[in-house]
C-alpha cells in the first residue's frame, strides 16, 4: 500500500485535500468509530448519533466512489475494532497494513491530533498533514494577522477576510457602504411572540441511522439526552437541501431576530447548519457563496446576508485561528479563578428559571440551541455563578451536536467565560436578567422578577449580576468598556451589598433555582 488517508468523524468531504492524487490500486482509507470519542466527555446522544451516522453514510459514499476502506465500527467484536481509542486502534491496523505513508487532513482536536502523531511515530512512519481547504484561512494567515497585536478583534480580521475574498464587496468598499449591520440585527419579537415559524428542515432516520439510534440507546444509555426526535442532516445531499430550505425559508428574517428568544421556539430564523458545517458534509465556502448569491438575487436583506455571513467568514474563522495558536495551555486558562462546579441540573433542565429550563430542555432533546441561548442564557448563568470554566466547557463539548473542540472552546472559555481575561472578547459579557427579559418571552412565565435584585423574587441573573460586578470590582474598574456597568455599583449601599452577597451564596449553595427534586442531591 502507498497512502494510508486517515479520515476522522469531522472530515467528511470526498473532495478534501487528503483526497488529492488518490489512486485507489495504491491507496486506502481509514476510519474508525471509536469509544473513547463518545466517553471523554460526557457526550450527549444527539451528539454520538450524528457523529455515527454522518460517519456511517460517508462509508457508503467511498464505497459508491470505488475508494478501498478500512473501517471499524463501535459494534464490532473483534480487535482493534474493540480498542477504545482512536490511536490504540490505528496501531494495530498500521503494523497490519504496512503503508508506505499516512496522510490526513488537519484536524480539527488537539487532543487527537496529539494522539495520531504519536501512533504514527511510534510504528517509525511519517504524518503527512494537508491544509484544511474547507476554511476560508490557515492557521499561518491567522498568525500573521495576530501577529504584534496585543489584543485580538474579530471586526479587524473580518474586514481583512471580506477584502481578501472579495465576499459582498463593492470595489474597495463593503457592499452597503457599511462592514456591519449589527445595530439593526438586535430585534426581539412583540409582546405576541414570532407567530408562524417555519419548521425546521427534517430528515427521518434512515435505516442505518435507525441502527445508530438503537446502537447509541443501547451503549450510551445513562448518557444524557434522547434520540426521540432524532433529524439532522447526515448525507451531503440531505446537508444541501437543509442549507437551501434556510436561504428559501429563514434567511431573509435572520438578521433582524438573529439576537432574540423565545420560548419553546428552538429554531427561530437560524440556519441550523452548524453541525453539517463542522462534519464538512458541507463546505464554508459554498454556504457564504450561497448566502452572497440569494442577496444579489434580491431573496434576502445585506442586513440578513452581511449578519450571516460574518458568522462564518468572521467568527467561525476567526476563533478556530485562537483556537490553533494558543493551544494547548488555552483549555487551562481561568482568568477570573472561577471555582464553583457547574450545577447538577444543567444535565437534567430541573430548574425553576424558565430561560434555563427552555434552554437545557431543548439542548437535551434536540442537540441544538442558537447563539443567545448559549451566549446569554446559560453561558451567562456559568460566568456570573462563577464555575470552572473547564467544566463549563465539558458541559458544551458534550451536549451540542456541532460541539468540535476548536470552534467549541473557544466560544466557551473565551467569548462566554472571560477565561482567556479578553484575548477574545473585549469585555465579560455580563447582564441582568432585564437583557433576557428585552430579547423574549420567557420571564412572563417565570416565578422571579428581572427588576430585582435582592428578596424571594428576585431574579437569580440580576442578583448574580450584582455580586459578579462586586467580586471583581477592582479588576473591572481597570477596563475602560466596564467603566460605567462598575461605576454604578456606588449606588449600592452596604446593606444592599450584603444582601445580594448573601443572596448570591444561596444561589450557589443551590437554595435557589433548583427544582425541589435535585434540592436534596
Ligand atoms: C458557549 C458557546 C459554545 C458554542 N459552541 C459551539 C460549538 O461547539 N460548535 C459550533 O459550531 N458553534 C458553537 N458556538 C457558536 C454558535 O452558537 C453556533 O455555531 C450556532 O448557535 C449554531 O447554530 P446555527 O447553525 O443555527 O447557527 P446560525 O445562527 O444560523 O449561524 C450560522 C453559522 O455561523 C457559524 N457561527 C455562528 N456563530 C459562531 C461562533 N460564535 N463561532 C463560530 N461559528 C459561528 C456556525 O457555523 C453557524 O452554523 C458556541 C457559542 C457559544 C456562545
Ligand atoms: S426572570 Fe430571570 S430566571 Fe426568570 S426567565 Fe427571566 S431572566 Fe430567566
Amino acid at each position: 500500500m502507498r497512502n494510508l488517508i486517515l479520515v476522522l468523524g469531522d472530515q467528511l468531504d470526498l473532495e478534501a485535500s487528503a483526497f488529492d492524487g488518490f489512486d485507489p490500486k495504491q491507496d486506502a482509507v481509514w476510519m474508525a468509530e471509536a469509544q473513547e470519542e463518545s466517553t471523554h466527555v460526557w457526550s450527549s446522544k444527539q451528539r454520538i448519533a450524528l457523529f455515527l451516522s454522518a460517519m456511517r453514510h460517508f462509508a457508503l459514499a467511498l464505497r459508491e466512489a470505488g475508494r478501498p476502506l478500512y473501517y471499524h465500527r463501535l459494534d464490532d467484536k473483534t480487535p482493534p475494532a474493540a480498542l477504545p481509542s482512536l490511536g490504540a486502534k490505528l496501531k494495530e491496523d498500521l503494523i497490519a497494513l504496512a503503508p508506505q505513508h499516512v496522510v490526513m487532513t488537519a484536524p480539527g482536536d488537539w487532543r487527537v491530533f496529539e494522539q495520531l502523531k504519536a501512533t504514527v511515530r511510534d510504528v517509525e512512519l511519517e504524518l503527512e498533514v494537508r491544509e484544511d481547504r474547507h476554511f476560508f484561512s490557515s492557521v499561518a494567515d491567522f498568525a500573521a494577522h495576530a501577529k504584534g497585536r496585543k489584543s485580538l478583534r474579530l471586526e479587524y480580521f473580518y474586514r481583512e477576510m471580506r477584502k481578501r475574498h472579495n465576499i459582498l464587496m463593492d470595489g474597495a468598499e463593503p457592499e452597503g457602504g457599511q462592514w456591519n449591520f449589527d445595530a439593526d440585527n438586535r430585534e426581539a419579537f412583540g409582546p405576541e411572540g414570532p407567530g408562524q415559524v417555519p419548521p425546521r428542515a427534517m430528515f427521518a432516520p434512515s435505516a442505518l441511522t435507525q441502527e445508530v439510534i438503537d446502537l447509541v440507546n443501547t451503549r450510551f444509555a445513562n448518557h444524557p439526552g434522547s434520540l426521540s426526535s432524532f433529524a439532522w442532516p447526515v448525507t451531503r445531499a440531505q446537508a444541501l437541501e437543509a442549507l437551501e430550505r434556510f436561504v428559501q425559508e429563514r434567511l431573509a428574517l435572520f438578521g433582524r431576530f438573529e439576537d432574540a428568544l423565545w420560548p419553546g421556539e428552538p429554531w427561530l430564523y437560524h440556519s441550523h447548519l452548524s453541525a453539517a458545517l463542522n462534519v464538512k458534509l458541507l463546505s464554508a465556502r459554498e454556504v457564504v457563496a450561497r448566502v452572497e448569491q440569494a442577496y444579489k438575487d434580491g431573496q434576502a436583506p445585506l442586513q440578513s446576508a452581511e449578519g450571516f455571513i460574518r458568522q462564518i467568514l468572521g467568527w467561525r474563522e476567526y476563533v478556530r485561528g485562537i483556537y490553533w495558536t494558543q493551544m494547548p495551555g488555552y483549555c487551562e486558562l481561568n482568568a477570573l479563578n472561577a471555582q464553583e462546579d457547574l450545577p447538577e441540573w444543567f444535565w437534567t433542565g430541573h430548574t425553576d428559571m424558565a430561560c434555563l429550563q427552555d434552554a437545557i430542555a431543548q439542548t437535551l432533546q434536540y442537540g441544538y440551541a442558537h447563539h443567545i441561548q448559549r451566549l446569554m442564557v446559560t453561558g451567562l448563568f456559568a460566568l456570573l455563578l462563577g464555575v470552572r470554566p473547564q467544566q463549563v466547557h465539558a458541559w458544551y463539548l458534550s451536549v451540542y451536536v456541532d460541539a468540535v473542540e476548536w470552534v467549541e472552546l473557544p466560544n466557551t472559555l473565551g467569548m462566554s467565560q472571560y477565561g482567556d481575561g479578553g484575548l477574545m472578547a473585549s469585555k465579560p459579557y455580563v447582564a441582568t436578567g432585564k437583557y433576557i427579559q428585552r430579547m423574549g418571552g420567557n420571564c412572563s412565565g417565570c416565578r422571579y422578577d428581572p427588576a430585582l435584585r435582592v428578596g424571594d423574587r428576585a431574579c437569580p441573573y440580576t442578583t448574580l449580576y450584582w455580586d459578579f460586578l462586586m467580586r471583581h470590582e477592582t479588576a473591572l474598574a481597570k477596563n475602560p468598556r466596564m467603566a460605567l456597568q462598575v461605576k454604578n455599583l456606588a449606588r449600592l449601599s452596604g446593606n444592599e451589598r450584603q444582601a445580594v452577597a448573601a443572596r448570591a451564596g444561596a444561589i450557589r449553595r443551590g437554595e435557589v433555582g433548583a427544582t425541589p427534586q435535585l434540592k436534596s442531591h
